[in-house]
């Protein structure tokens, strides 16, 4: 083992949304700052979405295989290289709302309040927004929580045929929204992410030190166990260790748990921090559905999204339960839903016979519905004989359901005033597999008591004095919100910390 001869103020495990962040916040301050990420640079032909095949599904998938809570091996949906996540998410960075942080009745329990509020993170979701140049309009949509900006770039508009969708659904008084998009504004890579706003940033300064392709696979504490002395990685063939001030995992909230764990010693016999067994617990991902509307006409396939529509976030007539978040996929050559829903391909070719993949998609405009999970200690991250393993149960299944159902019954009044779609009533859908964790949260929770929580609430561990974690592992509860933006705007709020230590 070598040990590398530099001493840094602050070491940080991962570039996603969370760790570049984390890097271009903390660069000014000139202190000495190390960046281990087990991935590379992407290939600028494979970033940019409308010059690749969707229907590889490989692209969306991390070379190595985790189980499930059967033994059965799966590649997992995520992405390791410079910007992790970020490089292939769809680039909507949406604020949670008030109320996701106090503790919200769903039909199965509740879902747990946050000591820190909306009005803690909201400078942080503003910073956050003008840092990735978030385009989009405020006033639009009821459920959106006060922002103390605008947003500094204006919203996208709408394909001219998602326009007449979206007037359509605005006439059955409900209030379709443009989505919140980053977007760099760069011809050959449109969309924004941590390697852009993060990374790249970062590395103009001469304090901070990116190392690529180095994999780290244990933490070493000193004797005590109260401090992590040394980073342990796998750089090439070789396995060195990095000592730091700091500490910082942000690799994600399944690795960011199953590093802490695989780093057991005498002192923490079940993983670092790990004395309440809490870490890896409480494993949160929304329930999402693909819904998809058959068109008569052809369309480009390679559009954004565009639109969310939020009136059923707190239910509806009907039920007296949040039911969740809608938005639109974009053009389906683009989006990952075929890559991932093998089942739904096989009930649009029966719906649509003699097409192939991508004139289906052509001829489909699709939809995401997006359902709050609840936290529940029974899913987790586990550690079996040093294989990574996920046993995971969904819940709250009947407020997904009915947000579906009840998105299927808009498309079908959509359909009665805007022509091109082939009403027949039938909405081919699929819900996604375990393997897609693009939402993965919650498996180090904050809270101010270490008896029921992993972090305090500056996402430092209970445990240990010198390790934070900055990724989505910190959520107490996921909301029905895509992750991105508050693990950005957490990772400013964290770094705000970090910079007066
Ligand atoms: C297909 C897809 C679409 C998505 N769309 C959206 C969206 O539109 N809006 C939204 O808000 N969210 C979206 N998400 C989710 C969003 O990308 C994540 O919430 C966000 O990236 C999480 O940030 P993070 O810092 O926790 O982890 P990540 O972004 O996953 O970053 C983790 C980093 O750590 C590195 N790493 C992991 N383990 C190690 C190790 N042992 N050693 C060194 N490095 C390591 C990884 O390579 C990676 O760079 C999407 C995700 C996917 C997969």
């Amino acid at each position: 083992m070598i040990i590398d001869d530099q001493h840094y103020d602050i070491i940080i495990v991962g570039t996603g949304a969370g760790g570049g962040t984390l890097a271009q916040k903390l660069a000014p301050t000139g202190k000495r700052i190390l960046i281990l990420e087990r991935g590379d640079f992407m290939p600028l032909e494979e970033q940019n979405r409308t010059n690749v095949d969707v229907f590889k599904r490989e692209r969306y998938h991390a070379p190595e295989q985790w189980y499930d809570e059967t033994g059965e091996p799966f590649s997992p949906q995520t992405n390791y290289a410079v910007g992790g996540n970020t490089k292939i998410y769809g680039a909507v960075l949406m604020r949670m709302r008030e109320r996701d942080f106090e503790a919200v009745p769903h039909q199965e329990g509740t879902s747990p309040e946050w000591e820190l509020k909306y009005s803690d993170f909201e400078p942080y979701y503003t910073e956050a927004e003008q840092l990735y140049r978030v385009h989009g309009q405020t006033g639009a949509d009821p459920s959106e929580p006060l922002h103390s900006a605008e947003y500094p770039c204006s919203a996208v508009a709408h394909e001219p045929h998602v326009q007449s969708i979206v007037d359509a659904i605005a006439a059955q008084n409900l209030h379709p929204t443009p989505l919140p998009l980053t977007l760099a504004d760069q011809d050959d890579d449109p969309t924004g992410d941590s390697e852009v706003f993060g990374i790249q940033p970062a590395l103009q300064y001469k304090n901070v030190t990116l190392k690529t392709s180095a994999l780290v696979t244990g933490l070493h504490t000193n004797p005590s166990g109260r401090i992590v002395k040394a980073v342990e990685a796998q750089v090439g063939d070789q396995a060195i260790l990095f000592t730091g001030d700091i500490i910082v995992l942000a690799c994600g909230a399944i690795n960011s748990a199953a590093l802490l764990l695989r780093s057991a010693n005498d002192k923490h016999p079940h993983g670092l921090a790990n004395r309440t067994d809490l870490v890896g617990r409480n494993l949160m991902k929304q329930q999402m559905t693909a819904i998809v509307q058959l068109s008569t006409s052809v369309n480009s396939g390679t559009f954004p999204r565009s639109v969310s529509v939020n009136d059923f976030y707190w239910g509806d007539d009907n039920y007296d339960y949040p039911m969740g978040h809608i938005y639109n996929t974009g053009g389906l050559l683009q989006d990952v839903i075929f890559a991932e829903s093998p089942p739904l391909l096989s009930v649009l070719a029966k719906v649509l016979p003699g097409f192939g993949l991508k004139q289906l998609a052509m001829r489909s405009i699709g939809w995401w519905a997006q359902t709050e999970t609840l936290p529940d200690p029974q899913s987790r991250v586990r550690l079996d004989k040093g294989k990574l393993r996920l046993e995971y149960t969904p819940n709250n299944t009947e407020a997904h359901d009915r947000l579906v159902y009840r998105w299927m019954d808009v498309l079908q009044a959509v359909e009665k005033s805007v022509k091109g779609f082939q009403r027949s009533g039938v909405y081919p859908r699929a819900e996604v597999p375990v393997q897609v964790v693009a939402s993965q949260c919650g498996t180090c929770r904050l809270g101010s008591d270490p008896a029921t929580s992993v972090l305090d609430l500056n996402c430092r561990t209970h445990e240990l004095d010198n390790l934070y974690v900055v990724d989505s592992s910190f959520f107490p509860s996921c909301s029905s919100i895509s992750p991105g933006l508050t693990v950005i705007a957490n990772a400013l709020r964290v770094g705000d910390h970090l910079c007066h230590l």
